[in-house]
């Protein structure tokens, strides 16, 4: 029962004649208007403010990827960071510079608050720094069509270009009155400043006087949100054998020696985890003879060792990812059981310790994506899912996932981060700023 509605098209001399459906006509001008309905007259004041900022908004984004700000040039971070702390200034945000201690060799973090005590308590987290260094060979910002390349300008310049024009626009519609909002962008997110629990203290208070964390990492799409992250943890196992001939190996008094040892602990792991979902962990450097070090520091390792001489030592380092609090202790309890079942005159010990906390899919996060969700949808855009866990790494918003509902992947759309073809879309940055400042609208009602 389809009608056909026939078109003709002139494009330069050739004629072409396209067939389209009648009904499909119909439903994009009666959709079109749908989406007009679906955004009060406030939300369509909002839209129009991103609309006449988005050209400035990628200046700003040329502007600030053209300042070097690898982690490791502390000036260069600072400098990111007081062209962010300008443009909060003017829109009505109480900036404060939050220095790290000497030792440490980081530059700090920008931290922007709107106070108020309209809806929910909102927590924005971006970086300033990037992994190009002063010495990389890519430096700047070039544009071609919709695409832009330069160091940082999808992780995460985009993003925090995002936060603040969305703020902006929120501002000059009149509707940023009264609400409650901490901007935190970090100077050391690609190599955080150790130790995190001091580095990382501010956005942890942070996110304890807020309702909602939001990320601007980079965004996989319209349709895709991070509402979970797993984190990153490191362990070492060391096992010591009784160094002895190797012609008493097996028997009682001479035992298995350490690398039989370390051979059943690695492997009893691999069988009992390795299909637990969203833990994985690995062994990523392992040294054993007589002697063995491993340097942390250095990540290397070096070992002595005879074929004729039982092994007394062998060092293995790895890390292990997680979804949540309870798979990580649940996963060391069972690595410490199988370590703690030695073989013969062989013993080891097993020690770990944290670094990223998981970010675990709870309720909150859900809701949080479905209001996301319905804005995306009265935009015109498709429906928002989760992303898969397993292929985004550890991120700040971890560290306060445990206080507050939060989404991640909320910034710009690109690729290539942390190489030197990272680019952008800037064909999509317009909506995506859209999008946030409609959601940072909602949830702040
Ligand atoms: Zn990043």
């Amino acid at each position: 029962m389809a009608y056909f509605y026939s078109l003709t098209i002139k494009i330069s001399c050739m004629k072409i004649k396209l067939t389209i459906p009648f009904l499909l006509l119909i439903g994009l001008t009666i959709s079109a208007n749908v989406i007009a309905q679906k955004l009060n007259s406030k939300e369509q004041k909002i839209l129009k403010q991103v609309e006449l900022n988005n050209n400035a908004a990628i200046q700003f984004l040329e502007q600030t990827v053209n300042v070097n700000s690898g982690t490791m040039n502390l000036d260069g971070v600072r400098e990111v960071g007081r062209l962010f702390d300008e443009k909060f200034k003017s829109i009505g945000f109480e900036t404060s510079w939050i220095e790290m201690p000497t030792e440490m060799k980081r530059a700090g973090h920008l931290f922007a608050e709107h106070k108020g005590s309209k809806g929910k308590r909102l927590l924005l987290i971006g970086h300033l720094d990037t992994v190009y260094e002063k010495d990389s060979p890519f430096q700047k910002f070039e544009r071609e069509g919709d695409k832009a390349t330069g160091p940082g300008v999808e992780d995460m310049k985009g993003g925090d270009v995002i936060i603040y024009y969305a703020l902006k626009s929120l501002y000059e519609a009149g509707v940023l009155k009264d609400t409650q909002i901490i901007v935190a962008l970090h100077g050391d997110e690609e190599e955080s400043g150790k130790p995190i629990s001091v580095s990382r203290k501010d956005i942890i208070d942070a996110g304890k006087r807020s309702d909602i964390a939001l990320g601007y990492e980079a965004s996989s799409g319209f349709n895709e949100a991070t509402l979970a992250r797993r984190g990153s943890s490191g362990w070492e196992l060391k096992v010591t054998g009784k160094r002895a001939h190797s012609a008493g190996i097996f028997s009682e008094e001479d035992g298995a020696g350490a690398i039989f040892e370390v051979s059943r602990i690695l492997n009893e792991w691999y069988n009992a985890l390795s299909n637990e979902k969203y833990l994985t962990f690995n062994p990523g450097i392992i040294s054993g003879g007589t002697f063995a070090e491993y340097d942390k520091n250095k990540a290397s390792a070096t070992a002595f060792g005879k074929t004729n001489v039982i092994p007394q030592t062998v060092v293995v380092a790895g890390g292990l990812r997680f979804i949540s609090e309870e798979q990580k202790t649940m996963a060391r309890k069972t690595m410490a059981e199988i370590a703690a079942n030695n073989l013969p005159q062989t013993s080891a010990e097993f020690t770990y310790w944290d670094s990223y906390p998981a970010m675990a899919p709870t309720k909150g996060n859900e809701e949080v994506m479905e209001v996301l969700s319905q804005v995306s949808q009265d935009m015109g855009h498709p429906a928002v899912v989760a992303y898969d866990p397993m292929k985004r790494g550890a991120a700040d918003i971890s560290f306060v996932a445990a206080y507050t509902d939060g989404l991640d992947g909320l910034g710009s759309m690109g690729g290539g981060g942390h190489t030197p073809q990272e680019w952008v879309d800037l064909s999509t940055f317009e909506d995506l700023t859209k999008r946030t400042a409609l959601l940072i609208y909602r949830l702040t009602r």
